[in-house]
């Protein structure tokens, strides 16, 4: 589904990401871990071109995509970027509106008003399927911070994406509040959707991902499977990623 070659991006003479390669297949679960300021948001933000690159390229859906500088398409990216859902920290929902219309202003045709039942009735299905029917006429201020950051996943669905991307989606959320987020994660996972998504949940990694990849300086320092990091099979990547992870193999 997604292919990152050789990615590069500097803020000014801080080189963040550092000739990154990253492959995602249609409905593999990749988590990306690693320290503060190893360039874990600036490499998920690339992929949909929230941030450009200064060299390298982002192959979607085995379309060219986002490219470095003078290459760049930025109809083909447009098209690219419609197929990706994401989910922020912060929720980033419209304050001024309510989160039913928060889930239909994001609907792939909500240009077209001959389709408002069907709309509603999706939206309200995407509501319901993150658990808040009851709260569809509410504001964002009158939810907690799961609620609104399962708005946030419901809205990001009505896109219908082929992938979902995710970048720390609990670090924002008082601790009690971040189950039901994973919960709803995990729910998607199951489904078969196809997702990258930014963590600091160590156990909610290794029982979600297909892999699990751990940044550091700006490069990939293991890409490995939750089976390959809990047993007991040594190499210096599973030995750094378990070492990060608290798993004692
Ligand atoms: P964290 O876990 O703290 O979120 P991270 O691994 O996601 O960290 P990034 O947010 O990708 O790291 O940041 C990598 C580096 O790039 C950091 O040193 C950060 O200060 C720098 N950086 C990120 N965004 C910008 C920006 N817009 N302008 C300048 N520097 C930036």
């Amino acid at each position: 589904a997604l292919l990152m070659k050789d990615i590069h991006k500097a803020w000014g003479q801080h080189e963040v990401l550092k000739g990154v390669e990253l492959r995602v297949a249609p409905g593999e679960v990749v988590s990306v871990i690693g320290p503060s300021g190893s360039g874990k948001t600036t490499l998920i933000r690339t992929i949909n071109g929230l941030e450009s690159l200064d060299k390298g390229e982002v192959v979607l859906f085995g379309e060219g995509f986002i490219q470095a500088g003078n290459a760049r398409n930025r109809k083909a990216e447009q098209q690219g970027i419609r197929r990706i859902g994401m989910v922020f920290q912060g929720f980033n929902l419209f304050p001024h509106y309510t989160i039913l219309q928060n889930v239909m202003l994001a609907q792939r045709y909500h240009h077209q008003p001959e389709k408002e039942t069907v709309r509603r009735a999706q939206a309200l299905w995407l509501l319901d399927k993150v658990g808040l029917l009851a709260h569809v006429d509410k504001y964002p201020h009158q939810l907690s911070g799961g609620q609104q950051q399962r708005v946030a996943i419901a809205r990001a669905l009505a896109l219908s994406p082929d992938i979902m991307l995710f970048d720390e989606p609990t670090s924002a959320l008082d601790p009690e509040r971040v189950g039901e987020v994973l919960k709803v994660i995990s729910e998607l996972a199951r489904e078969g959707m196809t997702m990258v998504i930014v963590t600091h949940e160590m156990d909610f990694a290794l029982a979600i991902s297909d892999r699990v990849i751990l940044m550091n300086q700006g490069n990939i320092q293991a890409d490995a499977t939750p089976a390959h990091i809990r047993c007991g099979e040594h190499s210096p990547a599973l030995q750094r990623i378990r070492q990060f992870m608290g798993v004692n193999a």
